[in-house]
């Protein structure tokens, strides 16, 4: 059987899928790795920890399928900063899009008419998730290296130049670095010098369906003439997973983090909520927000009592617990901004908060409380997306949550929206190899979502304005509380 496998290079693991040419997945494997938080605020990876995950994965899986694939396409996460010498080993740690050490700059940057700007010509939000405002912090606080940088890259780049020696970079990736320009596909001069680098010190940008002709490097166990799509970024290639690509079509997803995406024709900027506008492709953009506060949240509440990862065990007593207790948890409200918050709030001094705290409130009041919580979070961002489109009415859902059905229909009664299930498999990577089998012709449109496979949930109509009484309260409460958590961030 011909096959295409999509690699998504994620933030805690890559993970591969071979997907068939009627687009259906048959095989994933998957390789963890660690991140390293030196200081607080910083979020670093190992580039070379990473590299060594990609190829095992690769080599596993078709070792597993036991023949070669037709082709690769490549999934990476946004935002990380690695910098190079020529030959393109790694001078430091890479900074990835968690890591916060660059909070001050960007606070006054995205206050300044030169950083709505940059917004508005890179699609970019002007947040310490950037490389822009890395490199901002790099060259006033690490100017050694930033002077003996020969690139500043990301890791997808990182591993092409692993595979062929050249230093290029998608549209995609390059659209959530804050220094492209949108409208010309190319580096933006103010933003390039304001970063104070020439665009030499960057890859060169390249169409989504780039494959190079240089010769592959590193990868023995691979026919050495197979194509490679250099693909785009996570983000954007969730949305071509879950077959929502058309203009109009929306996805949400929850893993670690969170993010509501929907396809346009054209950027959809929106410097109240500074959504972002991503490339997937010549005709395609992807806009939306993202929340740092996603799955994590519920990791940090089971890790509470005990440090080990919560199992499937932990999970089902604690949907069990939120099941028991009535929508809107009695009164009680949770604000999940653990880590901070990007959309659509973006402040990275905001705390977590429970909120109308009883003497009749149970542990499963906190429980259901936190995962209201989250959804609140990504219903705020739904409508800041809402603000520059027609009503969302139907959404495709993605990430971890998905393997909990209460979790996904409390998402559906909050947000008031039917949401759909098209595949539980990693939709980034799935994503990589539909881009990947269109640019080389194997098929001439990508796959459509078959009727019979989709997995339905509606909202509850009786539960509608319970929910929206809670949600006024939960942005209100954000607003009352925000001073006093500027000042508790100082007293950490
Ligand atoms: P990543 O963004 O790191 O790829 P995933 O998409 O794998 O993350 O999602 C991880 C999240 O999924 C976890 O943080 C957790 O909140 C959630 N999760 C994991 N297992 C379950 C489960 N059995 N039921 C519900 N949610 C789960």
């Amino acid at each position: 059987m011909e096959y295409i496998v999509g690699v998504d290079i994620g933030t805690g693991s890559v993970k591969a899928v071979a997907v068939d040419l009627s687009g259906k997945s048959f095989e994933t494997n998957q390789q963890h790795y660690s991140f390293q938080s030196p200081k607080p605020d910083y979020h670093e990876q190992d580039a070379e920890e990473i590299w060594l995950s990609f190829q095992k994965c690769l080599q596993e899986t078709i070792h597993k399928i036991g023949h070669q694939p037709k082709a690769i396409g490549l999934s990476a996460a946004m935002h990380s900063l690695i910098l190079v010498d020529d030959d393109g080993n790694a001078l430091s740690r890479m900074i990835t899009w968690a890591d916060n050490r660059s909070a001050a700059i960007a606070k006054k940057l995205k206050n300044s008419n030169e950083g709505l700007a940059i917004y508005q010509a890179t699609g970019t939000p002007i947040h310490a998730m950037s490389p822009l405002c890395k490199l901002l912090w790099l060259k006033e606080n690490d100017q050694e290296n930033f002077n003996n940088t020969h690139k500043f890259i990301s890791i997808k780049e990182y591993i092409w130049f692993k595979l062929y020696a050249e230093f290029v970079v998608d549209y995609s990736i390059a659209s959530c670095t804050g220094l492209f320009d949108l409208e010309t596909l190319t580096w933006n001069a103010p933003a390039l010098a304001l970063a104070g680098i020439e665009p030499s010190r960057l890859s060169e940008p390249v169409p989504t369906d780039y494959c190079s002709h240089k010769a592959l490097r590193n990868m023995t166990f691979l026919k050495q003439d197979i194509p490679i799509i250099i693909g785009a970024s996570d983000g954007c290639l969730a949305n071509l997973g879950c077959m929502a690509y058309q203009p109009g079509q929306s996805v949400m997803t929850i893993g670690t983090s969170g993010a509501v995406r929907i396809a346009s024709k054209k950027p959809l900027p929106n410097a109240a909520a500074m959504t972002f506008s991503y490339i997937l492709d010549k005709d395609t953009y992807i806009c939306g927000g993202p929340i740092n506060n996603g799955g994590i949240t519920l990791q940090w509440w089971l890790t509470t009592h005990d440090d080990d990862n919560p199992g499937d065990q932990e999970f089902d007593a604690f949907f069990e617990q939120v099941q028991q207790t009535p929508a809107g948890s009695n009164g009680l409200l949770f604000l999940p901004y653990l880590t901070g918050e990007r959309a659509p709030i973006w402040d990275s001094e905001s705390c977590g908060t429970f909120f109308g705290v009883r003497l009749s409130h149970k542990n499963r009041h906190f429980s259901r409380a936190l995962l209201e919580g989250i959804c609140y979070a990504m219903k705020d961002v739904l409508e800041a997306v809402e603000v520059n489109t027609e009503p969302i009415k139907q959404i495709y859902i993605s990430g971890g949550f998905v393997k909990s059905e209460v979790w996904v229909q409390m998402l559906a009664d909050i947000t008031g929206k039917e949401l759909v299930i098209v595949q539980t498999d990693d939709a980034s990577a799935i994503g990589a190899a539909f881009l990947a089998m269109k640019s080389l012709n194997l098929i001439h449109v990508y796959p459509k979502v078959a009727a019979g496979e989709l997995e339905i949930f509606k909202p509850n109509p009786a539960l509608r304005d319970h929910y929206l009484k809670n949600f006024a309260v939960f942005r209100k409460l954000y607003i009352d509380l925000k001073e006093t958590m500027h000042e508790v961030y100082l007293l950490n």
